[in-house]
């Protein structure tokens, strides 16, 4: 265990001896809210390097900077696994970003489907949410969330190697079930409130990539579909 207590994500590469400022914003929580003082550790990560331990080396009020002193933790990166979703409500969509980092997924896509209200998203407070959340649970890896765009679009383009398990609402009430499935680059699909139209059905059952799935016998809300199709995906095809 180290003695930091404290992650923070930071842009600076992560090697030993090396020199990280900090934004205002991190030298503002780590001294003003944290008290921390020269000389305390914290633990470090960009997405790249791994984890780092740091010790403050300077202190002010609203900069500072921090040494690193030797990697905690290898990167660990999560399964090839997307995310695609309809963005519902901002709280609901702010919940699904969360905890698509949490739960493991390397790209997170907002999709624009015909029953989708939304119909923009604040990109740059969702990329700060999945940031967050990799601070919390002791990711070194932060996804990517991609900006905002239509399912149609996003169809078209689809690697042929990536197979889509789609949360198919109308098999509400079949078993849910991935025995057929292989592992390799996967993606999850989920619906908005209003479910999938039925030229959006058709399209996705033609495609051979796609598979439909149950999430058991209840409907329900997107934000609740999303964390349990990635459960579902990560207890069978993922790292858990
Ligand atoms: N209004 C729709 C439900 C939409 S629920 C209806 O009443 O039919 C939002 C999304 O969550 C769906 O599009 C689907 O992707 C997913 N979902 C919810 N419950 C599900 C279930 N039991 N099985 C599969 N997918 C489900």
């Amino acid at each position: 265990m180290s003695d930091a207590k404290i992650r923070l994500f930071v842009d600076a590469h992560l090697t030993p001896d090396a020199a990280v400022p900090l934004t205002p914003d991190q030298a503002h929580y780590l001294f003003a809210v944290m008290r921390l003082t020269v000389g305390a550790a914290v633990l470090l990560f960009n997405g790249r390097d791994g984890e780092w331990r740091a010790e403050v080396a300077h202190a002010a009020k609203k900069a500072g900077m921090l040494v690193c002193t030797a990697q905690t933790r290898p990167l660990q990166l999560p399964p090839d696994l997307w995310l695609l979703f309809a963005p519902i409500k901002k709280a609901r969509t702010d919940f699904i970003v969360e905890k698509a980092t949490e739960l493991g997924a390397a790209r997170i896509m907002p999709v624009q489907t015909r029953f989708t209200n939304a119909d923009r998203i604040r990109h740059d407070k969702l990329c700060a949410h999945a940031l967050e959340a990799a601070e919390q649970c002791g990711g070194t890896f932060v996804p990517e969330v991609a900006e905002l765009a239509p399912l149609e679009k996003v169809l078209a383009n689809w690697p042929a190697d990536r197979r889509i398990l789609w949360a198919d609402e109308s098999l509400v009430g079949a078993r849910a079930s991935l025995e057929t499935a292989a592992p390799g680059p996967w993606a999850i699909l989920i619906g908005p409130e209003g479910g999938f139209s039925e030229p959006e059905r058709e399209r996705l059952r033609a495609m051979p990539q796609v598979l439909p799935i149950s999430l058991g016998p209840r409907i329900l809300r997107a934000d609740t579909a999303a964390v349990s199709a990635l459960t579902l995906w990560q207890s069978t095809l993922g790292d858990w």
